[in-house]
């Protein structure tokens, strides 16, 4: 892969978690594809993740999976 930044091949993608609004309308975006550029030193999402992350919020509600949460009774 080719570096969107400074134009050299040899960039490498590493998985980021982020959070995304706030309090019940948070949602989490997990294993997103973070560029990054060992020569410039950028590190930066493709238009393509970013397109994907927007559609993600969109349709937030046929993308997320609903995780279980542990709930302890106190009495
Ligand atoms: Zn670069």
């Amino acid at each position: 892969m080719i570096c969107d930044i400074c134009g050299t091949e040899g960039v490498k993608i590493r998985t980021i978690s982020r959070a995304y609004g706030q309090g019940k309308d948070l949602l989490i975006v997990e294993n997103i594809p973070m560029v990054s550029c060992p020569h410039c030193g950028e590190s930066y999402l493709s238009a393509q993740t970013l397109h994907k992350i927007e559609e993600i919020k969109r349709n937030r509600h046929s993308w997320a999976i609903e995780r279980p949460v542990e709930v302890a009774s106190f009495a």
